[in-house]
């Protein structure tokens, strides 16, 4: 039997919001933590450590948890000391609340290794060199064999631990448990820990977990006495793309880029060519729609990759014009939009210079 203290008390100051709310696909940071020691046998208790303006907003997990709520204090250490005035099983396993990955079987290695050792700490070798540094310049180069970083959870003989607590000095202030296990008790047993228990503190530890990318391609025919326009931007040309709108092929790429990424239906669907309504539209201002749709879904457009492949006109020299108008229909900065152009060597339609087509790949946060 065993009690799990998941502390989640922390004030997230790198993050610049509160990592535990965050979410992972559809579940949130402490969501994903919680559930990980809830399907765990041998649970007695499963303790959250947070602050107490938390308690009603957790209230749907304390209830499908069944947690016991702990409000936290203003260091780690004072919330474990908390924490651990509710622990009643022999053995406690103490939990980064921002470490949503650990699986059920470093739990049960850690959990295993308390039992049998008092004490056990998942460590991975240190695969950095590491230097000791003073006043800009290196002082020393530590023995990179010899180190090891420590994760959670970390286990303890619940007694041990608790006496290891009752003997800090006041203001005595650590960053983990095993420091105050090794300082007071004795030296702890260390268990191989898992590379893939990452704790979310950087803004870039959860870049790329939640990002989306969508694909997009388009095709339009040229014909003659039709306006040229791609990006938003009127090219003078013999030939225009032909369309019910006003067939600007890059930007409908980029539309259904977007599209797929939030999980909607494509351009096709949402403005039909059967719809008078979208007779010689500006697609400028149908991607203001989708811009729109993407903003209701909370995402942002971190990156617009798009092709175009026409034989004629030459497009390079447009790429400023382009990127300008895009930059300011989709609401980014000029350097998250890149523009490539291409042809294809007198191949095809395209090479016969019968139709221009985009293809678009966009990345959302
Ligand atoms: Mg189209």
């Amino acid at each position: 039997m065993f009690d799990a203290i998941v502390l989640g008390a922390g004030s997230s100051s790198r993050l610049k919001q509160d990592k535990l709310k965050l979410c992972l696909g559809d579940d949130s940071v402490i969501y994903r933590t919680l559930k990980a020691f809830f399907s765990i046998e041998g649970l007695n208790k499963l303790i959250l450590v947070t602050k107490s303006d938390n308690f009603f907003a957790f209230a749907d997990l304390t209830e499908e948890f069944n947690l016991t709520l702990v409000e936290g204090g203003d260091t780690r250490t004072e919330s474990v000391s908390n924490a651990l005035t509710c622990v009643s099983a022999p053995y406690v396993l103490i939990h980064d609340g921002a470490r949503p990955f650990v699986s059920s079987k470093l739990i049960n290695t850690v959990l295993l290794n308390t039992k049998n050792f008092g004490s056990a700490i998942p460590a991975l070798p240190q695969i950095d060199t590491i230097k000791e540094v003073f006043d800009s310049k290196v002082v020393k180069t530590l023995d990179r064999s010899k180190l090891f970083s420590v994760q959670t959870p970390q286990g303890f003989d619940s007694s041990k631990i608790k006496k290891a607590y009752q003997s800090l000095k006041i203001d005595e202030v650590f960053t983990d448990d095993s420091a105050v296990f090794e300082k007071y008790i004795e030296a702890p047993h260390i268990v191989e820990g898992d590379p893939l228990n990452k704790k979310i503190t950087e803004p870039s530890d959860i870049l790329g977990l939640n990002a989306k990318v969508g694909a997009g391609f388009d095709v339009h025919p040229l014909a003659l006495n039709r306006k040229l326009i791609l990006c938003g931007v009127e090219i003078p040309s013999k030939k225009g793309l032909l369309g019910h709108s006003d067939a600007d092929v890059a930007v409908h790429a980029i539309m259904d880029a977007l599209l797929s990424a939030i999980g909607e239906p494509d351009i096709g669907e949402l403005f039909p060519d059967s719809d008078p309504k979208y007779l010689g539209a500006n697609s400028i201002s149908l991607l203001s729609e989708v811009v729109a749709r993407v903003k209701a879904k909370n995402f942002t457009v971190l990156s617009v990759a798009l092709t175009i492949i026409a034989q004629k006109p030459k497009l390079a020299p447009y790429r400023e014009k382009f990127i300008a108008s895009l930059s300011k229909a989709l609401k980014v900065k000029e350097d998250k939009i890149g523009i490539g152009f291409t042809t294809t060597e007198y191949l095809g339609i395209i090479g016969e210079e019968n139709a221009i087509a985009a293809s678009a790949i966009v990345s959302l946060i």
